[in-house]
């Protein structure tokens, strides 16, 4: 536990940091960058949305920040509570809210008397519950019981949920039930989990499990992903190990950091790991370039007809008809990742309704631009499409 404390320091040093460095000024505010920070480190400071962030300074999510730069912040605020106060804008949902302030679903409803199935207007006002260092605040019940029962963690470069588990103690189901995250759940430096209380049962003892490194070498033909696959690692712990990205170039003889795990065998978690397939079949168009475009998912052909099952729990962010996609379900999931299921024949869900993984949500069909029944399957990271393929177990 060791390791618990200092991270503790660490946060508590830097919450003085936030006080002495925040302060309200009239009119704009600006934040002066600092080495190494990243647009979302900057957005859960001041308790600004990203999307906000990006818009007020013109900027994208993959816009590279150079110290010095002066980033403009607005954050309005409720003039009694001082809380942060949010505008649901098109397309809005308490998950994807949440999810953008990195605060667990469950306080984002509780602090607006919401419930899950409770419907946004555009342009209604919704309190953030983030103190003024933003940290998500405790729930009312929590916090009449005194002491702070809430630990946060910052998560730093090579932290993955399984790492903050053991560090703390405590066990990955709760951890990323907490934090609304799933196992597919992509960890952001910078994002801060909520650690919750261990219940009863004995904490995992940290010193025998605690990850270990051992370093490879890029040879010829390697990829990050054949990489991954070698060693059992998920793709996304190898990237945060080496601060890498997904579309960044590996060189022959690079060295890489490649968590093993001695001790605590997580084989079975890993197993357990990924989306199902939506439906079974043959995929007869990958994910990348087709023609002269790029083909942003994988079909999958199926008899019209076929119940389309939902990849992951998640919340049903659109349902309906779009250009070429023809009936389309979107899904939502922790963390910026949504899938996308198209030219169904049928949709069996709604806006805003829960789903989990496995739920029926459409039937495979040919709507849109398709000419015959598949399923055309896309993840999307942060609004990016990804390769689904990383997702679906074989
Ligand atoms: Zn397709």
């Amino acid at each position: 536990m060791r390791d618990g404390k200092r991270a503790l320091g660490v946060l508590f040093l830097g919450i003085l940091f936030l006080l002495g460095n925040q302060g309200r000024a009239e009119g704009a505010t600006y934040h002066e960058v600092q080495a190494g920070e990243n647009l979302w480190v900057i957005s859960r400071r001041y308790g600004v949305a990203l999307r906000t962030l990006l818009e007020l300074n013109g900027l994208s999510e993959q816009s590279i920040l150079q110290p010095g730069m002066k980033i403009l912040i607005e954050g309005e605020r409720d003039a009694q509570s001082g809380n942060l106060l949010y505008e649901v804008k098109q397309g809005d949902t308490p998950w994807g809210i949440a999810r953008e302030f990195q605060i667990p679903v469950r306080l984002l409803l509780e602090a607006n008397n919401l419930t899950e199935k409770s419907i946004l207007r555009v342009g209604q006002k919704l309190v953030i519950p983030l103190s003024s260092d933003g940290r998500p605040k405790t729930s009312e019940r929590a916090s009449t019981q005194g002491v702070a029962q809430v630990q946060v963690h910052i998560v730093r470069q090579g932290d993955s949920l399984w790492r903050i588990s053991r560090q703390y103690g405590v066990d990955m189901k709760s951890l990323m039930k907490a934090n609304g995250l799933t196992e597919t759940s992509i960890l952001q430096v910078g994002m801060r989990l909520v650690i919750p209380k261990e219940t009863g049962r004995t904490a995992v003892a940290s010193s025998s499990s605690a990850t270990s490194w051992e370093t490879y070498t890029v040879k010829k033909g390697d990829t990050l992903w054949s990489i991954s696959r070698r060693f059992g690692v998920p793709l996304k712990e190898l990237l945060q190990a080496n601060g890498l990205r997904e579309t960044s170039v590996l060189q022959i003889g690079q060295a890489l950091r490649v968590p093993s795990r001695g001790g605590v065998s997580s084989a079975p978690q890993r197993a357990q790991r990924g989306f199902i397939w939506p439906v079974n079949g043959r995929i007869s168009s990958g994910f990348g370039p087709r023609g002269r475009g790029f083909h942003y998912g994988v079909d999958i052909i199926a008899p019209a007809g076929t119940v389309v099952r939902a990849a992951e729990s998640g919340m049903v962010s659109y349902s309906g008809w779009m250009s070429g996609y023809g009936r389309v379900v979107i899904i939502t999931h922790a963390s910026g990742l949504q899938t996308v299921y198209a030219h169904n024949s049928v949709n069996l869900v709604r806006e805003g309704q829960r789903v989990n993984k496995g739920d029926p949500i459409a039937r495979v069909g040919s709507t849109g631009n398709a000419t015959c029944p598949h399923l055309h399957f896309e993840v999307r990271r942060n609004g990016r499409p990804v390769d689904p393929l990383e997702f679906l177990r074989r």
